[in-house]
Parts: structure tokens; sequence; C-alpha cells
């Protein structure tokens, strides 16, 4: 059976070249074609002699996500993309243009890291049809991968990564830890630590264990409410994993590695954007170094939500800040092509 090179990490591709009676300096030499050009083709290879790449030929493989097909918002600021993986499942991935933060040619890309999810946020499209299952961490690497090898013609560089696609990402733990460290290798894309965000519903343990991994990413908390009943109704990880053990969590976490927090808070027409909401937010987060991402809600199919109105929006981030609190309104991309947070779905091509 061909072996997967894209599986392997560099010292197994080590040793896998050097079993086909090569030097195994060969290996990076792959390793960099796969993981920084992102090529799958060994014949491109073009530093290889061709024995190596008739050899690789026969006894190994390279496998890539099929790209379904794109699309644009209006504006040209958002792109979604939908990939099919080898067992026929797709996934989407979204692409965002922000200038003014990153700068001229630099993009951020959201992944996904399951494919559906098991945690049924009311919200969210992506958990609908429940988990199919956990994503290898090449599967999530190759998102940017082909991203990256289509958005390079326009001399654009995918240079944030943000994991809030499909999936909880902490209920993927080893493969969103090994994919982290793979994309911020120099020999692979070389993507900064700073400019990687992972984003969870608030697992306690894994938010804790994320503060003691060696990679400084960012963590952001999709926290949506400061009442206990109002967020389990929202999101039902909340009975499992209450308010209360997620906030210690986050307060272990700023005691290992200080770093700052981001909670994300969807603002929802009369159910989360009042006065008392805004300060029990206050109440609960004192203590923790945090940022409130308030995000204007983005209504799904089925959903009797509405999103508050702009004025509500800019009035719950003026009283958050008048608090003291550092409060951000993010704004909406990809709406118009249902790329927007919590839109993304997963589908299965052969049902
Ligand atoms: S918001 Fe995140 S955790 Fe919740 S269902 Fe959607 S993908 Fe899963």
């Amino acid at each position: 059976m061909k072996i997967n090179l894209k599986s392997l990490t560099l010292k197994e591709l080590e040793e896998f070249i050097f079993s086909l009676g090569e030097k195994k300096f060969k290996a990076l030499q792959i390793f960099k074609w796969i993981f920084q050009k992102g090529i799958s083709n060994f014949d491109e290879m073009t530093d290889l002699s061709k024995n190596l790449r008739e050899s690789l030929k026969e006894k190994a493989y390279i496998s890539e996500l099929k790209l379904l097909n794109s699309i644009t918002s209006k504006n040209q600021d958002t792109v979604k993309y939908s990939f099919l993986l080898e067992d026929q499942e797709c996934i989407e991935s979204v692409l965002m243009r922000y200038e003014e933060d990153l700068g001229i040619g630099r993009v951020s890309v959201c992944l996904s890291t399951q494919a559906g999810c098991a945690r049924g946020c009311y919200f969210c499209a992506s958990g609908k049809n429940g988990l199919a299952r956990n994503l290898k961490f090449y599967e999530i690497a190759d998102q940017v991968l082909k991203i990256q090898n289509l958005i390079k013609e326009n001399e654009e560089r995918a240079a944030n990564l943000v994991f809030m696609g499909i999936g909880e990402p902490l209920d993927n733990y080893f493969e969103v830890i090994k994919v982290v460290k793979l994309l911020n290798e120099p020999n692979s894309l070389n993507i900064g630590s700073r400019h990687i965000a992972i984003s969870t519903c608030g697992i306690p343990e894994k938010i804790i264990a994320l503060a003691r991994e060696s990679i400084p990413v960012r963590l952001a908390i999709s926290l949506h409410s400061a009442d206990s009943e109002k967020r389990s109704f929202l999101m039902p990880v909340n009975k499992k994993y209450p308010l209360e053990k997620v906030l210690q969590a986050c307060r272990e976490y700023q005691q290992i590695c200080k770093r700052r927090i981001t909670f994300e808070y969807a603002l929802i027409k009369d159910f989360n954007d009042a006065k008392e909401d805004a300060d029990s937010l206050f109440k609960i987060l004192r203590g923790i170094k945090s940022l409130i991402n308030i995000i204007p809600f983005n209504p799904i199919l089925d959903c009797k939500f509405k999103p508050s109105p702009l004025i509500k929006v800019k009035w719950f981030r003026d009283y958050l800040k008048n608090k003291g609190i550092s409060a951000t309104v993010r704004k909406s991309r990809g709406l118009d092509i249902d790329a927007a947070c919590g839109q993304l779905r997963l589908k299965n091509v052969s049902q």
C-alpha cells in the first residue's frame, strides 16, 4: 500500500526516505515542497533526482483536498471554499481580507477542524447534522495550502489563521496542536503564533492544556451570555461545562501563560443586549485580562433570533468600554455567501 507523505512528520519522512536508500536530508526538500510550496506532484519536485522521483511514485502519494467550488462576496473581501475529503464529506474554509489589520496582500483564513460538530450550538449551522469525524492534521493544513496556492497569483499570502470554521477545535485537540506546530514551522508556511487564534465553546481541561503548549497561540472563548440559563439555551455545552468552570479555567490559563483572552459575544436582539447583560458580563470577567469581541448576530435558517440593531451594538460596546473593559465590534463578513460566523455547514456529497 502506498504511503501518504502528507501524513508524516519531518522525522517520519526522514526515516521513510532513508528506507528507500536515500540520504535523510532529501526529506527536508520534500517536506518543503509539500508544506511550503503546496506541491503534490512528484514531477514538479525539480531538485530531486529522477530515480528518487520514480521511486516515490511507486511507493508513496501526497493526499490533497479537492476544491469543489468557491464563492466570493459582492464586495470581494470574503471567499468561501468548499473542499471534498477522501470519504466524500465536504468541509468549508473562508478567506478574509483585512487589509487595515494585516497589511496589503496578507489575508486571514478561517479553518475547519472537524467534519460537523457534536456541540450543537443553537445559532450555528455547522453542528446541525452532528459530528461525522475529526479532521486529520494534514486535512486542516491542506485548507491553507490550497487557498495559498489559489491566491498567490494575486500576490496575496495567508498570514493569519483562525480555528473558527466547522467543528470545535479543542474536541480534536491532538490534531489541532499538531497542525499549529506544523504551520508555525520555518520549513512550512512559517505563520507566527501571534497570528494563530483558536476559538472554543469552552472545554476547561483543554483550555488549561493549551496554556502549557510551547506555541503561544491566541485563545478565544465563545461566551454569548453571562447568564448560565441563557448560555445553556444557546450552547448546550454549558450544561456539561458550566460557565464558572470555564472562567476558572481561563483564570488558570492566564496564571500559566499570562495571555489575554478574547471573549466572543454575538449580540442578539432582546436576548443578551440589555444593560443588565453588559453588567453581568463585567461582573463575571472581573480579574480576567480580556477583550470582548462583539459580533453582530448572523441569522441561520430555523433560528428565531434577530441581530441587535447597529445603534445597540455600538451602545453595548461603549457601555463596556466606559466600565473599563476592552471591547471591539467585529465587522460581519461574507453574510451574502453564508460564510459568516456560524453559517458554515457540513455536507456529504454521496448522500
Ligand atoms: S459554534 Fe462551534 S462548537 Fe458550537 S456547534 Fe458551531 S462549530 Fe460547534
